[in-house]
């Protein structure tokens, strides 16, 4: 007998850390019916998209199929599909293809995309780094210059092998340290040909120190990594334009690349603006202590896609972490008023931040203690962080071991240029060789 009918229907809009999370505890209702809907068919894990990018490990890596995360649970349902509009009121979402999703429940957990904070060309000229997919494109594009440069290695004159990592934070930070190690440790192998040394990797950070969330030693600690690495930091500058063929700084200074990483800020995933909720910064959802939006006591925003006030009234960082233990707090709290019982406010058990600097450093903030950790000591410990987060056993260990290997043979085994994602670049006349360049 289909029971489906009579049960508590819960839409939850994004299957990542958040969504995933809710859906895994929502299923050990008995009364329960839940539709996940995500335009992937698969779970990805950001805190592994730079290693992708830099062609350290491959997509299979990073990803996890919905459906088999969740084929243990009868009672949830699988949909790819985007979701456009999200009626607040009837707890309804639309999707592209025209399809409605009506539910008892409403949970909005669509993550991020990128805030180019009206940077000019930054959005048609940069890559970004939040979804797989960007992290194949950018590693296209890596690869693509080098390539280039490799048949004709007067491109290294117009800035071929220059790579502009735009934010210092810590998705910046990491990426700047894994593309020195690609360029430092492997790449010199497999292009004997061209001078690989006279790539360059620029880091620019509009504040006055890397890796903002952590202490004022983290921030000397990552600068000192990135530094002994190559890297050159542009700290207290802003980048004012990105064009296909250079990036221009608030100095008035012009590096001349193209490959320009945009790991300059985040903001709310479309849906927000197509939900009619309440707004705050980074145009995420506001939410109250319990998650719920005020005036609709059903409908939930989590994780990236909401500003969520922590203890001492600050909303709390955008971290997986974050995201995943609001979604488990929000299964519950639904499951508790089905139960006739009260919702209760998220509170959040931060375990520590921890950032990698390419694949021999590594900093770790936990409570008031920093560690600072070198060599396989720094991977293992960051991958065992990091493991926690993941969704499946097999992928951990996967990783794991293709990490591991990686590191100690210092090979990219990953170096597809995948033409689908990559267009040729034009290198074209280059208009600013004449202008100052760092
Ligand atoms: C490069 C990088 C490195 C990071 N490293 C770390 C780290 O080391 N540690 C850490 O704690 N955090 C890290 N983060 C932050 C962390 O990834 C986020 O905080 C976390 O992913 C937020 O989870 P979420 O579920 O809110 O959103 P996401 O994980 O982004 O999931 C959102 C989901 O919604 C789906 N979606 C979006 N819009 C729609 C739509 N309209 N219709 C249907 N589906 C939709 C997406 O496909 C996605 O699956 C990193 C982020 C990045 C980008």
């Amino acid at each position: 007998m289909d029971t489906s009918a009579t049960k508590t229907r819960v839409v939850i809009v994004g299957g990542g850390f958040a969504g995933l999370a809710c859906a895994r505890q929502l299923a050990k209702g008995d009364d329960v019916q839940v539709t996940l809907i995500d335009r992937n068919n698969y779970h990805q894990f950001t805190p592994l998209l730079y290693q992708v990018a830099t062609a350290e490990l491959g997509s299979g890596d990073v990803a996890t199929s919905l459906r088999q995360s969740l084929r243990a649970h009868a009672n949830v349902d699988v949909k790819m599909s985007e979701v456009m509009v999200a009626d607040p009121g009837s707890r309804t979402v639309t999707t592209r293809d025209g399809k409605s999703y009506q539910g008892d429940f409403l949970v909005l957990a669509a993550g991020s995309q990128a805030n180019f904070f009206n940077t000019q060309g930054a959005e048609q000229h940069s890559f970004p780094l939040y979804s797989l997919e960007e992290a194949e494109r950018l590693r296209s594009r890596v690869l693509a210059v080098f390539e280039d440069a490799d048949r004709d290695p007067g491109l290294v004159d117009k800035g071929a092998l220059n790579f502009v990592v735009i934010g210092g934070g810590p998705t910046g930070t990491e990426l700047a340290g894994a593309l020195a190690d690609m360029i430092n440790l492997t790449l010199p192998r497999e292009y004997p040909d061209l001078a690989v040394k006279r790539a360059r990797v620029y880091l620019v950070e509009h504040g006055s120190a890397l890796l903002a969330p952590f202490s004022a030693e983290a921030h000397d600690y990552a600068a000192r990594a990135l530094q002994r690495k190559g890297v050159r930091l542009l700290l207290g500058q802003a980048v004012t334009e990105v064009a296909t063929d250079h990036v221009r700084l608030s100095d008035g200074s012009v590096i001349p690349t193209r490959a320009v990483v945009w790991a300059g800020g985040l903001m709310a995933a479309p849906l927000a603006d197509n939900s009619g909720l309440p707004r705050g910064r980074g145009g995420r959802i506001d939410v109250q202590p319990d998650l719920t939006v005020a005036g609709f006591p059903r409908v939930y925003a989590l994780g990236d896609f909401a500003n969520i006030p922590g203890a001492d009234g600050h909303p709390l960082p955008q971290l997986a972490s974050v995201a995943q233990q609001c979604g488990v707090w929000t299964a519950t709290n639904i499951l508790a008023e089905i139960a006739g019982k009260p919702r209760t406010a998220f509170h959040y058990h931060d375990k520590g931040i921890m950032a990698m600097i390419g694949r021999d450093a590594a900093v770790a903030e936990i409570g008031k203690k920093r560690h600072e950790l070198e060599g396989p000591i720094a991977v293992a410990a960051w991958l065992g962080v990091h493991a926690l987060l993941m969704s499946g056993v097999r992928e951990r260990i996967e990783a794991f071991v293709d990490w591991a290997w990686n590191y100690f043979g210092r090979v990219r085994p990953i170096q597809v240029l995948d033409r689908c994602n990559e267009n040729r670049i034009d290198w074209g006349e280059d208009t600013e060789r004449t202008t100052t360049t760092h």
